[in-house]
């Protein structure tokens, strides 16, 4: 579910971005649209006015859509935490544990492949140099 975040967390930026380029030609537009006034080319002003309507309307559009993801990955947390009380598994300090204090199961397999993989308790030699005190032997991840 991380990769699922971090790639809705890029789509965000990228909406975001599109907004800040959209503002960008729209600033352009004006120049264009003064320097054709000056020119008394109304027939361009005319073009530039038509296309500064279209910038603003894909600007609001693509703000919509950076409000919705934003909303959705929200959403998505919320149900990622919630996941683990539906399975009547609860998520404390390195993984999950049955109703009945069983585990801790792997957060990775169980969330991402509704397995309980039980964690196995790491040797002191690795947990000193970092690497967490658990791990899963099916997705190798450490805790
Ligand atoms: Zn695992």
């Amino acid at each position: 579910m991380k990769n699922v975040n971090t790639h809705l967390d890029q789509r965000v930026n990228n909406a975001q971005g599109i907004c800040d380029s959209l503002t960008h030609v729209s600033s352009i537009c004006s120049r264009l649209r003064d320097l054709s006034i000056s020119l008394e080319n109304l027939e361009l002003a005319d073009l530039v006015a038509d296309l500064q309507i279209g910038l603003s309307v894909s600007h609001t559009e693509a703000a919509k859509l950076t409000v919705l993801l934003t909303k959705l990955i929200i959403e998505n947390n919320k149900i990622k935490l919630s996941y683990g009380h539906i399975k009547g598994m609860t998520f404390k300090d390195y993984g999950y544990y049955s109703n009945e204090g069983d585990g801790p199961f792997c957060a990775n397999c169980f969330k991402n492949h509704d397995k309980k993989i039980r964690l196995t308790k790491m040797p002191s030699v690795f947990t000193s140099a970092g690497f967490g005190k658990f791990s899963c032997s099916e997705c190798k991840e450490t805790y």
